[in-house]
C-alpha cells in the first residue's frame, strides 16, 4: 500500500508536470472503485478545467483545478498514476483516464480497485467526509509538539498505536512508527500520557526525519508500485529495527525484539528504548 512518502513523491512528480495542462475529456472505463466513480459529476467539474496545482492531505492527492473545483484521489492498495505523453496501449486496470489538450493523458491504474477518484465542487474540500476527521500532517510546520503532548496527556494507549492513528497524526505507517520510536529511544508500549513535552519534541523530530528520508529515497514499500513517471520500484530505506527481529541493534549490539500491537508487528531494542523515560 502506498504510504505517505510514496504519495508525497507522486505529488511532487505530478506538481512538476501537470500544472497548466487543460483537461479536455475523460473516460471512466470501470467506475467500481472503493467508492463508485461518478462520471457525470467528474465531467461537469473537471472537463475544460486547467490543473492549477497538486496538493496532498494525508494519503489523498488533491488535483486543484481552475474555478476552484478539484479532483480527490486515493491510491488505495495498489493504485498508481501514469502521465503518458506517447500513445500507450490500455491496461485492463486503467480505470479512469484524463485527456489533456496537448495530447498527453493521466491514467489512474488500480488492479485491486481500493482507490478513489472523485470530483469535488468549489469549497467542498474543507468539510469533505474523507478529510474532515484527519489529524494533523506530521511534516507541516503548523503541527506542534505542544499540541500532540496536550492531546496525548489523557490517553493511556501505547504511544505506537497512537502514532499510527490517523485521527491523531496522519501518514505514520507501521514501518515509520517503528523507526521513529527507535530513533527517539522510546519504548513502543509506553503509555502516551507518560511522555513529557521533551519526548514529544524528540519523537516528532524523529517522525519527520524518517518520513523525509523515505521521501528523499523515493518512498519505500514492500509491494509493487509504479510511480507517476512510470518507473517501477521502491527504494528500500536502510531500516534500523523494522523487519530485523533477532538481528543486532545497530546502536548497542543488543537483540532486536518483535511483539504484536493491535495486529501489527512492532520491532524494538529493549536496551535503547526504555519503557518509561523521565524528562
Ligand atoms: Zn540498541
Amino acid at each position: 500500500m502506498p504510504e505517505l512518502p510514496e504519495v508525497e513523491t507522486i505529488r511532487r512528480a505530478l506538481e512538476a508536470n501537470l500544472p497548466g495542462r487543460k483537461i479536455v475529456d475523460l473516460h471512466v472505463r470501470d467506475p467500481r472503485l472503493r467508492w463508485p466513480v461518478d462520471e457525470t459529476r467528474l465531467r461537469q467539474l473537471a472537463v475544460f478545467e486547467t490543473v492549477r496545482c497538486i496538493e496532498r492531505r494525508s494519503k489523498y492527492l488533491l488535483i486543484q483545478l481552475g474555478r476552484e473545483s478539484a479532483i480527490l484521489l486515493h491510491l488505495g492498495m495498489s493504485g498508481s498514476l501514469l502521465l503518458l505523453t506517447e500513445p500507450t496501449p490500455l491496461d485492463k486496470h486503467d480505470h479512469v483516464i484524463f485527456d489533456f489538450e496537448d495530447g498527453s493523458e493521466l491514467r489512474f491504474r488500480d488492479p485491486r480497485r481500493f482507490g478513489m477518484v472523485e470530483a469535488v465542487q468549489p469549497g467542498g474540500l474543507r468539510d469533505h467526509p474523507r478529510l474532515v476527521n484527519l489529524g494533523p500532517e506530521p511534516l507541516a510546520r503548523s503541527t506542534r509538539p505542544e499540541k500532540l503532548f496536550a492531546r496525548a496527556s489523557r490517553l493511556q494507549r501505547p504511544v505506537k498505536n497512537l502514532l499510527m492513528d490517523a485521527g491523531f497524526l496522519v501518514g505514520v505507517g507501521n514501518i515509520y512508527a517503528n523507526e521513529a520510536l527507535f530513533h527517539a529511544g522510546i519504548h513502543p508500549q509506553t503509555a502516551a500520557s507518560e511522555l513529557g513535552l521533551d519526548e514529544w519534541r524528540l519523537l516528532l523530530r524523529c517522525v519527520r526525519r524518517v518520513l523525509r528520508k523515505a521521501i528523499a529515497a523515493g518512498g519505500t514499500t514492500l509491494n509493487d508500485f509504479v510511480n507517476s513517471n512510470g518507473e517501477t520500484g521502491y527504494f528500500q530505506l536502510s531500516l534500523a529495527v523494522y523487519g530485523r527481529e533477532g538481528e543486532r541493534c545497530k546502536r548497542c549490539g543488543g537483540e532486536i525484539q518483535r511483539i504484536v500491537q493491535v495486529g501489527r508487528s512492532t520491532f524494538f531494542c529493549a536496551n535503547c528504548q526504555t519503557p518509561s523515560i523521565t524528562s
